[in-house]
């Protein structure tokens, strides 16, 4: 499996939960940003070898917000990409995408370029839920964003949802799941807000300025969510992520089997052959070094075998199916039960995790305390 991400670090502006390598505004580097990741990208096929092997199975352009550029711009970043490591027959390949940003002719432009699944950030369906996270859109025109991609004919659509806002009770949480679920889409992300250092929110947090609902309402959510997925076919089959049959996210599912990946653009991060490597995260200096030739990674990791191998357990359990036996023992000749020992038994006496023939698992019991089973294996 051949995967391939590439990082666009420009919004409009600074949402304000968020932590993500991204700036607002650099209009002006948009264009020399483009042509230094097409260099990138040109090194990297040349370095392994992309001709002889047999193509992308996923691309994934992620940011950021891909959308901000110029359509032609990210075009050419899809065309390039697809040119110098071709793609397997059904590689998926989806972009990011977020309303405000966006229109039918785009996305018409983005699937002509050979895309075929878009993830749009849409976080609420509640216009002072989505001011107060400091969204550049409200709910009309988060609307507009998903019909245009189904009226551009894109018959792959995730929709990411946040939940847990402040302010945001579990009356409104069904509704803005309940609205995004009108749209029939083929997959959602539903991801808790968590406070992160370093942005307005943790600054608003400090100052009291918000406060985040109850944890009994985060339940009513987590139930709200439960019977809202269930009832429109929706699948938990990751921590976070909903799908209908035949369309998880095969970039994400890549990541968490902990394979290897390949990557470009500033704050990407590659892993590969147990060497992972992060670029620098700055995107004038990223544009600047590309031009000098000069090497972009500025943090290498060379993965021990037990940590990888602990990593990839962790990994493995954020997802429903839990992490495969034989392919562990193929991979680093080490058997699960064997090296845990009794810490694995003290999750497996009490149900919080399941040992099947071919899979470890968190139990429907253990999936409450799902951080602290990971902590316990990490
Ligand atoms: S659009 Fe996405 S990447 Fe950009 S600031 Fe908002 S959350 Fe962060």
């Amino acid at each position: 499996m051949t995967a391939l991400y590439l990082h666009i670090p420009f919004c409009r502006s600074k949402c304000h939960y968020c932590s993500f390598s991204s700036c607002a505004g650099g209009e002006a580097l948009y264009g020399p940003y483009v042509d230094a990741l097409i260099m990138e990208l040109t090194r990297l096929a040349e370095q392994h070898g992309a001709t002889a092997t047999e193509g992308l199975d996923t691309l994934f352009l992620g940011g950021g917000t891909p959308t901000c550029l110029p359509v032609e711009l990210l075009q050419r970043v899809i065309r390039s990409s697809l040119d110098l490591f071709g793609a397997v027959p059904g590689a998926e390949i989806s972009v990011e995408a977020n309303p405000g940003t966006v229109e039918r002719r785009y996305f018409e432009t983005l699937l002509a370029a050979g895309v075929n699944r878009l993830s749009l950030g849409v976080q609420s369906f509640e216009d002072p839920e989505l001011a107060l996270i400091g969204r550049i859109h409200n709910r009309q025109e988060a609307c507009s964003a998903i019909e245009a991609a189904r009226v551009a004919g894109c018959t792959n659509i995730s929709l990411d949802l946040m939940f847990g806002l402040p302010g945001q009770t579990p009356a409104s949480w069904r509704n803005s799941l309940a609205k995004a679920l009108s749209f029939n889409p083929q997959h959602l992300s539903l991801y808790q807000l968590t406070i992160e250092p370093d942005t307005r929110f943790d600054v608003f947090m400090q100052n009291h300025t918000i406060s985040l609902p109850a944890e009994d309402d985060i339940v009513a959510m987590d139930d709200i969510t439960a019977e809202l997925c269930s009832a429109a076919g929706l699948r938990l089959y990751e921590t976070s992520n909903y799908a209908a049959e035949g369309y998880q996210c095969r970039h994400n599912v890549n990541y968490w089997l902990n394979d290897d990946y390949l990557a470009a653009g500033a704050a990407a991060v590659s892993c590969r052959r147990g060497v992972r490597e992060r670029r620098i995260a700055d995107p004038g200096e990223y544009i600047r070094r590309i031009n000098r030739q000069e090497s972009v990674v500025v943090e290498t990791e060379h993965l021990a075998r037990e940590e990888s191998f602990r990593e990839t357990v962790i990994m493995g359990l954020r997802m429903v199916q839990g992490v495969s036996r034989s392919t562990l023992y193929a991979r680093y000749g080490m058997e699960i039960s064997e090296y845990y020992g009794v810490i694995l038994k003290k999750l497996l006496d009490p149900g919080f995790v399941e040992l099947t023939a071919t899979h470890l698992r968190i139990t429907a019991k253990g999936w409450p305390i799902a951080n602290q089973i990971m902590a316990k294996l990490v």
